[in-house]
């Protein structure tokens, strides 16, 4: 029986020289530079589904390209029954300040028991460990990693249930770090180093490629027939998991609003993409209310789970005339990233991340996130003027290329695995707190004391010889 946890594994083959169209050769170089100190220290990730959402979508990429750079990266995710991942929903919603009942037999039977059974499996070594969102953070004081633990929160917990966010805060804080995608979302009461990365995308994955008009018209063109989509007419696309912070609802009765206040020679469509995540199992709930809302409307379209995903997503993110996306939090919103790449200017809502990829009349426009009667009028506005709506389209694809393209958020990883595996005492620029560099090493000395000693290969070869005699078990 296999006692350890599951293991991702790539075939694919990618290396720096291959982003060098996007990020030139001084962003390959500066890449590679980072990398070799750190060549063959580990880096494994911790999170709690290998498909579905933003963190998935994100290892996918790295993983391949840091191993090119010979870091042995590794992804393993946690597992469980239904009802401990609608546990860590709700601690998802929770901790985003969401009001939901939560019960003690949930907290301290269901997740602190799956997570007791998932520690038995996960004997983690590795110089740098990253510990990705909520549903994994009981394991971080399970005694079974051995290494530098960091806490990747991709949520805003700025203003969390106080109840929830008092037992999830001592995990967090006998890590050895934590990283945020934003200061703002950073919430109170953590004492150890706490580093900003921002998510980006891959321009080299199919749902990134740039598409022209006809490779994107022909990619879709069996799920037009299928849903009686006609090509000629324009497209409004909001793609994303079904859940309560994407607000879909208000986007369907802004679309509602819309052509009640116009007509229009040419109706646009309004397009939802979405999937369901096996981590999130509100999912299925949230689309069918959604599709009840809906009722019989001829302009508005549900494709679920559809195949060929990727190349989908992006076929659609580039022929629509606008992305619409107006979550009530939101920790980035990388369809956001995704829908600019390709060119498609964003209604978005002034929430976390997506204002920092939505420049109000520069990459698109902006309103409120309950505000329908504005949100129809932006999506009036670029329905209505083709050509502003490709000049902001243009601006999108230059903000993301310059920002949120994978390199980066690579270089920051290196340079973490740099600080904690004590290759170099440079404390990484994207520390947020203002301690002084002094101030953490004590710090760190207190909590971790063996920070910043790197492993020592020996101890690293113990521990794999114990996860082998564990899966052989
Ligand atoms: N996604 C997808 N197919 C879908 C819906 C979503 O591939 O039907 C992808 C989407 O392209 C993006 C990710 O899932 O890469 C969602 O990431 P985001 O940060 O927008 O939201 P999250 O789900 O992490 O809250």
């Amino acid at each position: 029986m296999n006692h350890s946890l599951p293991e991702y594994h790539s075939d694919r083959t990618v290396t720096p020289d291959d982003y060098q169209p996007y990020i030139g050769k001084d962003g390959v170089d500066r890449l590679k530079r980072l990398a070799d100190p750190v060549a063959g220290k580990s880096w494994a990730s911790l999170s709690s589904t290998f498909e579905g959402g933003g963190v998935a979508e994100m290892l996918h990429s790295v993983i391949p390209l840091v191993r090119s750079m010979g870091i042995e990266a590794s992804w393993a995710v946690i597992e469980g029954p239904q009802e401990f991942f609608q546990v860590t929903k709700k601690f998802h919603n929770l901790l985003q300040g969401v009001t939901q009942p939560i019960t003690l037999e949930e907290i301290f039977g269901e997740y602190l028991g799956t997570i007791e059974a998932n520690a038995k499996r996960a004997n983690i070594a590795a110089d740098m460990i990253i510990v990705h969102d909520p549903q994994p953070i009981g394991l971080t004081a399970s005694g079974t990693f051995f290494g530098n633990v960091l806490w990747r929160c991709h949520i805003d917990t700025s203003a969390p249930d106080r109840a929830l966010w008092r037992f999830v805060l001592p995990y967090i804080n006998q890590c050895a770090g934590a990283i945020f995608t934003q200061p703002e979302f950073v919430g109170a009461g953590l004492n150890v180093p706490i580093y900003q990365i921002t998510p980006c995308i891959d321009p080299l994955v199919d749902k990134n490629q740039l598409y022209n008009d006809r490779q994107a018209l022909g990619t879709l063109d069996a799920l037009f027939s299928e849903h009686g989509v006609d090509p000629e007419r324009p497209i409004l696309a909001a793609v994303s998991r079904y859940d309560i912070h994407k607000n879909q609802g208000t986007i369907l009765e802004a679309f509602r609003r819309l052509r009640q206040e116009r007509t229009y020679r040419q109706p646009p469509y309004l397009i939802f993409l979405g999937n369901t995540a096996p981590d999130d199992p509100e999912g299925e709930g949230m689309l069918a209310s959604l599709r009840e809302q809906a009722g019989d409307d001829p302009d508005v379209r549900f494709w679920v789970n559809v195949p060929d995903n990727d190349r989908v997503v992006g076929a659609l993110m580039h022929v629509a005339r606008s992305f619409i996306h107006v979550p009530t939090r939101e920790g980035f919103g990388l369809v956001v990233t995704e829908a600019l790449w390709q060119g498609t200017p964003v209604v978005g809502s002034k929430v976390g991340g997506v204002i920092k990829q939505v420049v109000d009349g520069k990459t698109g426009y902006l309103a409120d996130s309950g505000d329908v009667e504005a949100i129809a009028s932006l999506m009036a506005r670029v329905l209505d003027d083709p050509q502003e709506a490709d000049a902001l389209g243009k601006g999108g694809r230059e903000h993301v290329r310059r920002n949120f393209l994978l390199p980066e958020l690579v270089s920051r990883y290196l340079s973490l695995l740099d600080y904690y595996s004590g290759v170099s005492d440079t404390l990484p620029h994207f520390r947020l707190d203002s301690v002084s560099h002094n101030e953490i090493a004590q710090a760190l000395r207190r909590s971790h004391p063996h920070i910043p000693t790197p492993l020592v290969d020996g101890d690293l070869t113990r521990l794999r010889d114990i996860r082998s005699a564990a899966a052989a078990d």
